[in-house]
């Protein structure tokens, strides 16, 4: 297995040293295969809301296991998950399940191409779409110039049919339409981005691109594999108010299984076949297992007061961060994502991607061994949000604020030593 692992991230070379390997997980915690219990952040990087092998959704999926899991045929279960979703999102009046999030920003991006008869794609550098050729694309020569691939195997032409502009500038965003006005099909973006650390968008921002694609006849596609049932049950689009033309979700609509969705707008939806001629399928799609999974975690997530658990949960553990912190961090938060972003001197705020990257990922990677050593399980890179659920108790986040003082004087003392 390159690099011995599934996903690259896993790997920790953002941080370096060995990755543990888990062997087990039970609420807000996992256990490695040498013993060691961690509290854990990763979370599976968000699908795991409600905790590892919650017991509902345990009982959920043993009891669909005895049932058979795959058919290719419809079931009712994929009825019930899209109605909970067309339920929650005004914007999305039909959905279309997949296995990922990559597969749900690509057949996205496929619509919106077929439904303008146009090519090219706006994407903010610095979020992350998934591993789509078209996707995996880097800042041409500058922001707002036709982009270059991020990763060989990806053709040059692929990638430029992607254009560049930076997250947070509507400005910039103006007049990359104005520049390539009438070839643009969509705009793809992460309403909260939390795949470069966790942004937030500035007041006006998401609106501001909304009217954008209105008057260009764009389409807006909301990447909300990540925020979606995450920032709020509705996702970021209920906190801003816009309604997107295309969703993508992922994540927390599989509670931990292989589920995408992408859905939007009937008149659009209706394009995908075989309503229309939009071709997009998959063998596994709708799978009983990742819709049962998905099922149970929604309805947890349904209870009243899940989202102010989330909320205070969230809340505590950053204030707690910020309060244990002796060197300079600004901590980002959406709810329950967050990241502390070890910033230098003259940084205040981190709302970019440039600002981001300019953070100290030598103080994370110091931090992030210290957290482990003390039973806390981070996401190994400065760029990866942190995830909080229903299973962190008051008593893990005091715990880890408690190791976090230590993790945070380690990084003091490197520092001090000129390290
Ligand atoms: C995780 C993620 C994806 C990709 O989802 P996969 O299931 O890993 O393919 C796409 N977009 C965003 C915003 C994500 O966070």
């Amino acid at each position: 297995m390159p690099g011995g692992v599934s996903s690259p991230v896993r790997a920790f070379k953002g941080v370096g040293g060995t990755p543990v390997f888990i062997r087990s997980g039970a609420g807000c915690r996992v256990s490695d295969i040498d013993g060691n219990s961690y509290i854990d952040y990763v979370a599976s990087y968000g699908p795991m809301i409600v905790g590892h092998a919650h017991e509902r959704v345990a009982s959920a999926l043993a009891g669909a296991i005895h049932r058979g899991w795959s058919y290719g045929a419809p079931t009712e279960l994929e009825t019930q998950l899209a109605t909970e979703v067309i339920a929650a999102m005004p914007s999305i009046q039909m959905v279309r399940f997949v296995n990922s999030g990559t597969e749900a920003t690509m057949s996205a991006i496929r619509l919106a191409r077929a439904a303008t008869g146009r090519d090219l794609v706006v994407k903010c550098i610095g979020c992350y779409h998934g591993h789509v050729d078209g996707l995996l694309v880097q800042a041409g020569s500058g922001a707002l110039t036709l982009g270059s691939p991020s990763s060989p195997g990806i053709p040059a032409a692929i990638a430029a049919s992607t254009v560049l502009v930076h997250y947070n500038d509507l400005a910039g965003t103006e007049t990359l339409f104005g520049k390539y006005a009438d070839r643009i099909a969509c705009m793809i973006v992460e309403p909260v981005p939390g795949n470069m650390g966790v942004i937030l968008p500035q007041a006006g921002y998401l609106k501001g691109l909304r009217k954008i694609c209105d008057r260009q006849g764009a389409i807006l596609i909301f990447d909300e594999v990540m925020s979606g049932f995450r920032v709020a049950y509705a996702g970021a689009q209920s906190l801003c108010d816009v309604r997107p033309d295309l969703t993508c979700l992922g994540k927390v609509i599989g509670g931990g299984l292989p589920v995408g969705a992408y859905g939007g707008r009937r008149e659009l939806m209706q394009m995908i076949s075989p309503s229309g001629k939009v071709y997009q399928a998959g063998t596994l799609s709708g799978n009983p297992l990742a819709m049962t999974g998905g099922l149970a975690t929604l309805e947890l997530l349904r209870k009243p007061g899940a989202y102010e658990t989330l909320e205070k949960t969230s809340s505590d553990l950053a204030a707690g961060l910020a309060r244990a912190a002796g060197v300079r961090i600004a901590i980002n938060r959406a709810g329950s994502m967050l990241t502390p972003f070890f910033t230098d001197d003259r940084q205040q705020a981190v709302e970019n991607h440039e600002q981001a990257v300019a953070c100290d990922t030598q103080a994370y990677a110091t931090f992030f061994h210290a957290m482990l050593q003390g039973g806390i399980f981070l996401p190994p890179s400065q760029f990866e949000a942190w995830f909080v659920g229903l299973a962190h108790s008051a008593e893990a986040i005091g715990q880890t604020i408690t190791v976090a003082k230590t993790a945070f004087g380690a990084v003091a003392a490197k520092r001090a030593a000129g390290q």
